[in-house]
C-alpha cells in the first residue's frame, strides 16, 4: 500500500489569521512528530510584527508549556532583543517544525534534529504564518532553520549580518540559534557568541530603520 506524503497542507484553514492557524495546528498530524510530543507549539507574538524569528523546533520546556521560546534559549533571545533595542512585544517567534522531536537520554528528553522531510511536511504552517503576519524581515535562527529557507546546505557564518533573498522570501537574515550560544562550554566563548548575536539583531534593526527612512 502506498504511504501518504506527509504534509500539514490539509490542515491549513481557508482564512489565514494567527488565532485560526493556532487552533487548526493543535490538531495537526501532518507528520509523525505529533506522536511523541506533548502538544503543538505554534508561533506567537505580534500579528503585525515587522520581524519574524524562526527557530528549529520547540524545546523540552516549550513542549510542556505549549509556547515557543520560553525556555533557556528564549531567555537569551529576550535579553539580546532588549540590548539591541528591539521590543519583544513587536516581534513574532516561531519554528520550522511545531512539535518537539526528542530521544531519551537517561531521564532527560534530548533534542533531536528534525529531518528534511519533517521540515518540508511542516512548511505549510510557516508559509501561512508568513502570509498572516507579513513581516518586513524574516530572521532564521540556526543552521537547520536557515537551510530550510535556502533549500540547500549553507554555512551560517558566511551569511550573517546582511539581508538575503531566498527561494522563499526577500529580506531574510540568518543568525545563530540562542541555544547554540548556551552550548559553548567556556564562558568567554559564550560571551563572544552572545555579543555577535546582539550585533546581528542590531543590524536587523538598522536595516528596518533604513527601509523606513
Ligand atoms: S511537526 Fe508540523 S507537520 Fe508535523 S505534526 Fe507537528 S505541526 Fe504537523
Amino acid at each position: 500500500m502506498r504511504r501518504l506524503v506527509q504534509s500539514a497542507a490539509r490542515f491549513i484553514p481557508v482564512k489565514l489569521t494567527i488565532p485560526r492557524l493556532q487552533q487548526a495546528a493543535s490538531a495537526c498530524t501532518g507528520c509523525d512528530l505529533y506522536q511523541r510530543a506533548t502538544q503543538t507549539v505554534f508561533g506567537e507574538g505580534s500579528t503585525h510584527a515587522t520581524i519574524m524569528f524562526v527557530g528549529e523546533q520547540p524545546g523540552d520546556q516549550e513542549d510542556r508549556a505549549g509556547h515557543p521560546f520560553v525556555g533557556p534559549a528564549g531567555k537569551i533571545l529576550d535579553k539580546a532583543l532588549a540590548e539591541a533595542g528591539i521590543e519583544r512585544e513587536s516581534v513574532y517567534v516561531t519554528n520550522v517544525v511545531k512539535h518537539f522531536k526528542w530521544e531519551p537520554q537517561g531521564k532527560r528528553r534530548k533534542h533531536k534534529k528534525p529531518s528534511a522531510s519533517e521540515i518540508t511536511a511542516c512548511r505549510p504552517w510557516l508559509e501561512a504564518e508568513e502570509q498572516a503576519v507579513k513581516p518586513q524581515v524574516i530572521a532564521y535562527l540556526g543552521v537547520t532553520a536557515a537551510q530550510s529557507a535556502f533549500k540547500k546546505t549553507i554555512r551560517l557564518n558566511d551569511l550573517r549580518g546582511r539581508p538575503w533573498s531566498t527561494p522563499i522570501a526577500s529580506n531574510v537574515f540568518m543568525t545563530v540559534h540562542p541555544s547554540a550560544i548556551l552550548r559553548h562550554p567556556e564562558a568567554a566563548q559564550r560571551a563572544e557568541e552572545y555579543h555577535r548575536f546582539v550585533e546581528d539583531l542590531k543590524r536587523i534593526k538598522q536595516f528596518l530603520q533604513a527601509q523606513a527612512a
